[in-house]
């Protein structure tokens, strides 16, 4: 899925969730908030059947209802702590919200330092964050811990459904071929 030039390059995870349904809405920032570029993006996101709501800092929601998006919106501008909130109105799980919500929005950072010193074993390199800046990666939020086990299954699903639709050029390539690696270890041939 290639993406509009106005949206950063971690957007394309986050699109990916919406179109195979794996999360209801998602939150992103357009790199240029003004002028044809951005407009071309919206342009971008409605002809594929999408709602989309922009913000004053650029920020974007996009879902499929209206009503979501507004709601998303609403508790973005909360003035009190909305951490939780926010991350389970964008579907992620329950265990990862608690823990960014245990950071606040101004510790999220902090978290983020603290999971890149962290070691992602086995399958859970999926959940590996690292990659999620350049596009290349299975989930858009920070898990809970290098094993939390409702981030896998969130990138399970969109792995699967990648595979299952036949985008095989998507650069996620490290973690596909972890996978690959798997089943053809297991496979006899
Ligand atoms: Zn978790």
């Amino acid at each position: 899925m290639s993406i509009p030039v106005a949206l950063k390059p971690s957007a394309r995870i986050d699109l990916l969730h919406l179109h195979f349904g794996i999360r209801p809405a998602i939150r992103t920032q357009l790199l240029l908030h003004e002028g044809p570029k951005q407009a071309e993006c919206i342009r971008w996101i409605r002809r594929r059947g999408l709602h989309v709501i922009n913000d004053p800092d650029g920020f974007v929601v996009i879902s499929d209802s209206p009503a979501l998006s507004r709601h998303i919106l609403a508790i973005d501008r909360s003035p009190v702590a909305h951490t939780y909130h926010l991350g389970r109105a964008l579907g992620y799980p329950h265990c990862c919200c608690l823990k960014a919500a245990s950071f606040g929005d101004e510790g999220l950072e902090k978290w983020a330092l603290a999971l890149r010193r962290r070691s992602f074993d086995g399958l859970f390199r999926a959940i590996d964050p690292r990659g999620y800046t350049d596009g290349k990666g299975l989930i858009s939020h920070l898990p809970c811990s290098p094993r939390c086990h409702a981030s896998l299954r969130m990138a399970m699903q969109l792995w699967q459904s990648l595979l299952r639709h036949g985008y095989p050029a998507i650069p996620i390539d490290g973690v596909l071929q972890l996978f690959r690696g798997r089943r053809s270890a297991g496979t006899k041939d």
